[in-house]
């Protein structure tokens, strides 16, 4: 098996061309296959569709021998299992799915040395004599996949996962590739240490998707169901995926869908036949919407899903991104668009306390079990306890050391210490809420908060340019308008304090500028995030420490162009249009919006929805044209879309179409500077017939 190792680039491609059938390597696929062929332990985060999978398959052929891969999902294993075999590889796998003699069989294949490739499913472990029996013959890789479930920290944590840091020892010294498409820092490390690979070298990738605009609108729940049938009732916005909360408001959802366009739900509570022929007739376009509850979309290859709605806050971030991941797999642009609001936060906080039972439940089951293996279900029963209860105590009394279960579900007791442990879990568990939630709340760019929260951090400075902090013109779900003058009087003098002190808290500066509440606080708030969407303000989320707590506060200062703004300058900025939580869409012709509770400001200034209907045709296009431009332009200087012109300034321009630098300065918004930075690409592009 040595000799292939070290081989030149070519030799590699020659191998992933020959026996892949693939023509080249995507990026980074070629340096973490490197690392592994050398025999280096590697933890490798890159998205779902990434190509993962070959980073495994690929070193494993290359340094022969047989590369034991554990994956948890039997269909990932089955199709996984299925593609190499069609590829000709020699194949096996064990999981509960198969009878017992193909399991029989494919251990002998393994022993004699005749398997490419094994998957074992991680409950197998469990399986007395089955480590031995795999240490008899030792494999040239072990590859983890979904290393994600080894950890406790993480959103799909598995129990049998994490056995596997016992397990892998015996095992060595094959070296060990833990692939995942979701892990925080705190994950990675996590996994890290769980398998014992100190040394691994971590590969972390690919988490910006550009072609991927994210929204998140604050709305009451009652308003959202009518909200996603409006938005997904353009057909350019289909196909979509629905993630709702509860089965129930899943299956109603769905049902409302379906009077418009071919729709359905698909959770946990259905018949596995149904979900089955939910997940096809999505895969094969007869439904246009999918409304899930779980993870839906796990098993399914389907590159145009426009647009992924969340109808509540989600769990956790990890969980949020895997799943508008599944937007716009073709590279077109794709939205994702989440609703949500503090009432969200509480249904969570219901359902925390459901799968976390107060620790006195878990020391009564604790107290119970000894060394000798009692049968669970004889434990229930003397405990007399309800049976959900007690699976989810017993689950946690495993996953947290305080219990063992055996293949025969026997129980047994385990150490002291799982109360830290399961103290430490669920404060965890509570801080992904809270994480969650800041990001709803947050004013920075969508994308990069993602991405700076998967720890990717050279990649977590560029503005996305799509979402709706970088381009509120852009935004589908979340409406904006324009301020009115009290409005701006303020803008202004939130811009001569930020000028006078250092930055500061934003409560601290609200505190010191209307004591009495004369704006309030969530009007200020709003305020200080519009002028940040204009770019004149840059507001920070940070955290300090009180007490062994964690506190966020958000920090506001004024970014250069804010310094530099002249008094003069007609402030251009745009407020969220709070009639979004009432009439969402933009209905032509239906007459007033049904108002509940608008304020008079919003109903007699005129909402900015930047509806292109209004102008003229050549005016669109050229707004489009230098909309495009502007992202270029944002791109090549690194800053966000409305640093280079406001959307209202990039507006006015379509319409009046200067072609001279002093025609273009006559458009508010457009300083000498201005004008002298980008006014000759202004106006060429204004000048196109
Ligand atoms: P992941 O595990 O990261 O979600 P997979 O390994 O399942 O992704 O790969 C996703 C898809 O990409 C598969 O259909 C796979 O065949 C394809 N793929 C992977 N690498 C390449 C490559 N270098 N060239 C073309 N297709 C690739
Ligand atoms: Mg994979």
């Amino acid at each position: 098996m040595a000799t292939i190792l070290h081989q030149p680039s070519e030799t590699l491609v020659a191998l992933l061309q020959r026996d892949f059938g693939l023509s080249s390597f995507r990026v980074n696929q070629e340096v973490v296959c490197r690392a592994v062929i050398q025999g280096r332990d590697v933890l490798l985060v890159m998205p779902t569709g990434a190509g993962k999978s070959l980073c495994f398959q690929l070193p494993g052929i290359a340094r022969g021998g047989t590369t034991l891969v554990i994956s948890p999902l039997i269909a990932l294993m089955e199709d996984q299992a299925a593609k190499l075999a069609s590829l000709g590889f020699s194949v096996a796998r064990i999981h509960s799915g198969l009878d017992r003699a193909l399991s029989r069989q494919a251990c002998a294949e393994y022993l004699s040395g005749a398997l490419q490739f094994l998957f074992i499913a991680p409950e197998r472990l469990r399986v007395p004599g089955f480590i031995e029996m795999l240490a008899k013959r030792k494999p040239s890789l072990i590859a983890i996949d979904e290393a994600h479930c080894i950890s406790q920290w993480g959103h799909d944590f598995r129990p049998d996962y994490r056995m596997l840091g016992q397990f892998v020892p015996a095992l060595r010294p094959a070296p060990v590739i833990a692939l995942t498409a979701t892990a925080t820092s705190r994950v990675q490390d996590d996994i890290i240490a769980q398998l014992g690979m100190a040394d691994a070298s971590r590969f972390i990738y690919g988490f910006r998707r550009e072609n991927l605009g994210i929204e998140v609108v604050e709305m009451s729940p009652s308003l959202r169901p009518t909200f996603v049938a409006d938005l997904l009732h353009d057909p350019a916005r289909r196909p979509a995926i629905v993630y709702a909360l509860t089965r129930k408001q899943a299956e109603a959802l769905a049902a409302q869908l379906s009077s418009k366009f071919p729709s359905a739900a698909y959770h946990a509570g259905l018949d596995p036949r149904l979900r089955e022929s939910v997940q096809q007739e999505f895969q094969q376009g007869r439904l246009h919407a999918v409304v899930a509850t779980v993870a839906f979309g796990m098993g399914i290859d389907k590159a145009d899903v426009r647009t992924i709605v969340h109808t509540s806050l989600p769990g956790t971030l990890e969980a949020y991104y895997q799943e508008i991941g599944r937007a716009g797999r073709d590279g077109l642009p794709s939205r994702a668009i989440l609703l949500y609001s503090y009432a969200d936060r509480k249904m969570h906080e219901f359902f925390f306390e459901r799968d976390y039972p107060p620790v006195e439940e878990l020391d009564r089951v604790y107290r119970r079990l000894g060394d000798e293996p009692l049968e669970k279900e004889y434990l229930r029963a003397k405990l007399r306890m309800e049976s959900d209860l007690f699976d989810r105590v017993l689950e946690k009394l495993v996953i947290h050391g305080g219990g063992a279960v055996d293949f025969e579900e026997n129980a047994v007791r385990g150490a002291q210490g799982w109360r830290d442990s399961y103290a430490a879990e669920s404060q965890r568990r509570k801080a992904q809420l809270d994480l969650a939630m800041q990001y709803a709340e947050s004013s920075q760019c969508r994308m990069t908060s993602l991405i700076r929260h998967f720890g990717d951090l050279t990649d977590a400075r560029r503005p996305c340019g799509h979402c709706d902090v970088c381009a509120p013109h852009a935004c589908v779900a979340r409406r904006f308008r324009a301020p009115d003058e009290s409005e701006k009087q303020t803008a202004w003098a939130v811009i001569h304090s930020l000028k006078k002190s250092s930055a500061g808290s934003t409560g601290r500066l609200h505190k010191d500028m209307f004591p009495r509440e004369q704006v309030s606080r969530d009007a200020f708030e709003n305020l200080l995030q519009a002028l940040a969407g204009a770019g004149l303000v840059r507001l920070e989320e940070l955290t300090f420490e009180k007490d062994g707590r964690t506190i966020a506060y958000r920090r506001a200062s004024l970014t250069q162009e804010g310094e530099e703004l002249p008094p003069t300058d007609p402030l251009d900025f745009v407020l969220p249009d709070s009639s979004n939580h009432v009439a969402p869409a933009r209905r032509k012709n239906e007459g007033k919006r049904s108002g509940t509770g608008t304020s008079s400001k919003t109903a007699t200034t005129p909402a900015r929805p930047l509806d292109t209907s209004e102008m003229s045709a050549h005016a669109a296009a050229i707004e489009d044209k230098l909309r495009a431009w502007r992202l270029a332009a944002a791109r090549k200087h690194g800053v966000p879309a409305y640093c280079i012109v406001g959307n209202k300034t990039m507006r006015d321009i379509a319409q009046q179409r200067p072609i001279t630098l002093e025609q273009l300065q006559c458009v508010s918004g457009i300083g000498p500077s201005k004008a002298e930075k980008f006014g000759e690409e202004i106006c060429r592009i204004c000048a196109q017939p």
